[in-house]
């Protein structure tokens, strides 16, 4: 089953002389439980198409399905309605709560949508990053790597149906970056969580499903 698809996707940013054509014209397709690396230079539009993917901002043509809804028919709203349910986030700036213990963290965004938590599941999780004995921590306790695990632990707990990660070990030394995103990987294998993930890391680009190459706002392979 096709979880994600774009059609004809293109962003602009500015107008004129001035415009950068980020992305131009964009077709892809992802399977559920896919896990498929984005690749390409710096400015080739990698962060781009990401956030057009998670409808975090809207592009200047095209569309984009998740799990057969298209993302930008919906109004404001209802799409930050949908992001929150639908769509897990990794960023490099792991973007926690720093009032908020690991735990709280974990499952603020299933709370903010008054949904009920899976707590077997979010238990699966957290084991599976290695988090169970830091829950009552706060994030300036914790080092990089777990911060990173943390955000990946929030991403999965809601079981979106599907997980973006813009350079998630940007901010992590090699060994760390190693660990957290072999953990991502055999994490989202193990929960069967398709992801979408931009790395510079060439080994783990290599042991995903598929390998996608963007230059200049084109997929030039995958
Ligand atoms: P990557 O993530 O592959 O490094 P980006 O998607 O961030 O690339 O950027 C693609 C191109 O779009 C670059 O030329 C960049 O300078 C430009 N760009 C990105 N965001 C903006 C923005 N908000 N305003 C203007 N130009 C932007
Ligand atoms: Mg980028």
């Amino acid at each position: 089953m096709t979880i994600l698809e774009t059609q004809g996707l293109k962003k602009v940013y500015g107008s004129g002389e001035t415009a950068v054509h980020a992305l131009r014209g964009v077709d892809l397709r992802v399977e559920n439980g896919e896990f498929v690396a984005v690749v390409g230079t710096s400015g080739s539009g990698k962060s781009t198409l990401l956030h057009m993917l998670g409808g975090l901002d809207r592009p200047t043509e095209g569309t984009v399905r998740v799990d057969g809804q298209d993302l930008f028919a919906l109004k404001d709203e209802a799409l930050t309605i949908f992001r929150r349910r639908r769509i897990g986030f990794v960023f490099q700036s792991y973007n926690l709560v720093p009032m908020l213990s690991v735990y709280e963290n974990i499952v603020l965004p299933i709370q903010l949508d008054g949904a009920r938590v899976d707590e077997a599941f979010v238990g699966e999780v957290i084991a599976a990053l290695g988090l169970d004995r830091r829950l009552r921590a706060l994030p300036n306790q914790l080092s990089g790597g777990q911060q990173q695990r943390v955000a990946i632990a929030r991403a999965l707990a809601a079981k979106p149906a599907i997980v973006l990660a813009d350079e998630p070990t940007g901010n992590l030394d090699s060994r760390t970056s190693q660990d957290v995103l072999g953990l991502m990987k055999v994490t989202g294998r193990r929960f069967g969580q398709t992801m979408v993930m931009i790395t510079h890391n060439e080994e783990i680009a290599q042991t995903a499903d598929r390998t996608v190459r963007i230059e200049d706002g084109r997929i030039v392979a995958g």
